[in-house]
């Protein structure tokens, strides 16, 4: 069976598991071309106008598979940890795209639900399951799958910590690629990039953010270069628990960042009509403040300009350029 899993959300996570679970369930895995114009506008066109962005795009990306696959892999991520939750959109996306699924003649989608609310062994007995109903495999086969799956992510992330980004490890992301990079001089500026990985490394959605920021010659910082463990507890230094996993994520980069000063300033990507977004934005501008760390907030939709994104990259940057170091917190 030919398996599509679409180049949008948690694609940028966790690829590495999802493509090697999926073959060793015995699929041909394909995945769908990086985010363009086409499948943006089917995104757009098809989904409800006050979804996100990266949400909108990943109906596109459906779309894009639809005559190359048998099935499409949209599972139904709850919670990849205790006593929390993903974003509601990732919890309701397959009765998303099984809305459109006829309209848009999809191929049948593979929901296997995941969650590791109440213990990380649900989320081990689903794919077991998934594996057996769905590819007819023996439950030993399955378990080998699923182990392979935790090994090659293991692997991913190991050489995410190790200094890599998500664009250098993944197939054929291209277009998000710093073309010219200047020589790094004693003074170039360390931007933390912060968002969610759908977000920023999409070159597409982000005009090439990455790319942009690099060829100014500044260093960049992303979340994944720090291990998970250390993001998680450096988030515990909010108010009040989070009980979205991936938005503790963005509050311990940016804490961690700020409280090891590895940062000269903050790029945050989000996007338009994001709830949990909204929420953190606060903490994150509170934080930035408190440390006096300079943060520029990217807000993006379908309709974001390069143009005006440029402006603000260099003027960003000339400002990181002139400033002096501050002062430590007290
Ligand atoms: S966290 Fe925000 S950007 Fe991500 S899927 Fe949810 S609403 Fe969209």
């Amino acid at each position: 069976m030919r398996v599509g899993i679409p180049r949008s959300l948690l694609y940028y996570k966790y690829l590495p598991f999802w493509k090697t679970f999926l073959a060793g369930c015995g699929a041909d895995v394909e995945t769908s071309p990086l985010t363009n114009k086409k499948i943006l506008s089917w995104g757009v066109e098809v989904a409800e106008n006050e979804l996100c962005v990266p949400v909108k795009a990943f109906y596109g990306h459906c779309m894009a598979l639809r005559d190359r696959v048998d099935a499409l892999f949209v599972p139904r991520v709850v919670s990849v940890e205790e006593r929390a939750y993903t974003c509601p959109k990732f919890l309701g996306l397959p009765d998303m795209i099984a809305a459109v699924a006829n309209q848009l003649e999809l191929p049948p989608l593979l929901t296997p639900k995941l969650s590791q609310r109440e213990k990380p062994s649900e989320f081990k007995w689903a794919l077991i399951n998934f594996a057996q109903d769905e590819f007819g495999l023996s439950k030993l086969d399955a378990v080998a799958a699923l182990d392979a799956a935790r090994r090659a992510q293991k692997r991913y992330q190991e050489s995410l910590v190790a200094g890599h980004k998500p664009l250098d490890l993944l197939p054929a992301s291209r277009l998000n690629r710093t073309r010219w990079r200047p020589e790094r001089t004693e003074g170039a500026k360390r931007i933390g990039l912060l968002g969610h990985p759908y977000n920023i490394y999409d070159g597409y959605i982000t005009q090439n953010l990455i790319a942009r920021l690099e060829e100014t010659g500044a260093e960049l910082v992303v979340p994944e270069m720090t291990d998970h463990h250390v993001l998680m507890n450096a988030a515990t230094d909010v108010p009040k628990q989070l009980y979205w996993t991936y938005e503790k994520e963005i509050m311990g980069a940016i804490n961690h960042w700020t409280e090891n000063r590895l940062v000269d300033g903050v790029v945050y990507v989000l996007a338009f009509a994001c709830g949990p977004d909204s929420l953190v934005q606060v903490l994150i501008e509170h934080r930035a403040r408190q440390y006096k760390v300079p943060l520029m907030a990217l807000t993006i939709d379908e309709h974001s300009g390069e143009a005006g994104l440029v402006t603000r990259i260099e003027a960003f940057t000339d400002m990181l350029m002139r400033r002096k170091k501050p002062a430590a917190v007290a």
